[in-house]
């Protein structure tokens, strides 16, 4: 009997998947050991809508290490819990236009030029509760898995290759406890960091995640709220003008969508008020940002009329 109905948001997702996966160029990263071994071929797209309704297509099950999409969430994090201003005390909110690693700290105020760059993300994952390492990443970790609704692991083999050879991040890390801005610690605050980046996520997860945001702060699949409406849209603001690497304003001209990448391969990005879209490729371009991923939102974007800046 012919009664299956087709899923149309799903083959769209497939369209997708189909239109990009020819693309193989870029490489996985390498300069976290670890990273340089996973598979570079899967390719997923996830999308969760504000009424919980889950759409997907292609490796959504695969796992890879969140890395810097878990910036935005940790930020959210430090402005539910201490408010906006207590925290812009410690980092800025203006693009660096550098490289996710840079050196970057205002001369006057020391602080990192924004959450989304190493240094301004190890002062975020500094200011959560607790005095340890293992208390912060704690508080770390129960707050991304709210976002994504359900328990998330640690991968450790990643975390371990981080902890190894992430001297730069150790040494910027010094950089803000030295002009005041750092809120621990810095080792304290550097295993916490290397933690959060090494959780063990899928396409689905980030696309939760997002969805997180995109409602205003209720997780859409458990009706949780994970935090406060202020504090969602703090966070959709700073993926807009920051979130993409040193590629921010040539994404924002071509997807127009709040996003986050990272060096695992993964993107999650949102429609305010309308969905969340995780996608995964490891494979990455120049500045750190999946090579399909991009592409898959770009494509996304265009078909949809999805940019935020359209006329409406
Ligand atoms: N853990 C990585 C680092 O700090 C995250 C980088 C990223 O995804 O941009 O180098």
């Amino acid at each position: 009997t012919a009664t299956e109905v087709r899923d149309p948001v799903r083959s769209a997702l497939e369209s997708v998947l189909d239109e990009v996966r020819s693309k193989t160029s870029g490489e996985v990263a390498s300069y976290i050991p670890e990273l340089a071994r996973v598979d570079p071929d899967p390719l997923g797209v996830a999308l969760v809508s504000v009424h919980g309704v889950v759409h997907e297509a292609g490796d959504t099950d695969t796992h890879f290490t969140i890395q810097s999409v878990s910036k935005p969430f940790v930020f959210a994090l430090a402005v539910d819990a201490l408010g906006l201003e207590q925290v812009l005390t410690h980092v800025g909110i203006e693009p660096s236009g550098e490289p996710f690693n840079a050196i970057s700290l205002e001369p006057a105020t020391g602080r990192p030029l924004n959450p989304m760059i190493n240094a301004g993300a190890i002062v975020m994952s500094s200011l959560m509760a607790g005095d340890t390492a293992d208390e912060k990443f704690a508080a770390i970790h129960a707050g991304i898995e709210r976002f994504a609704g359900r328990d998330l692991v640690v991968d450790e083999a990643v975390f371990s290759s981080e902890a190894q050879t992430g001297n730069r991040n150790r040494a910027l890390a010094y950089l803000t406890l030295a002009a005041g801005t750092l809120g621990s610690p810095v080792d304290v605050a550097t295993t916490a960091y290397f933690r959060q980046c090494s959780i063990s996520v899928t396409a689905r997860d980030l696309a939760t995640m997002a969805a997180t945001l995109a409602t205003g702060g209720v997780n859409p699949i458990t009706r949780e709220r994970v935090i406060s409406e202020d504090a969602a849209r703090w966070t959709s603001s700073v993926m807009t003008s920051c979130g993409m690497y040193d590629e921010s304003g040539d994404w924002l001209m071509r997807v127009g969508l709040p996003a986050k990448s990272g060096v695992g391969g993964g993107i999650a990005a949102e429609l305010p008020g309308q969905f969340g879209i995780g996608t995964f490729s490891p494979r990455l371009d120049a500045k750190g940002n999946s090579v399909r991923g991009v592409a898959m939102l770009e494509a996304m974007s265009a078909r949809f009329e999805l940019h935020q800046m359209q006329h409406r």
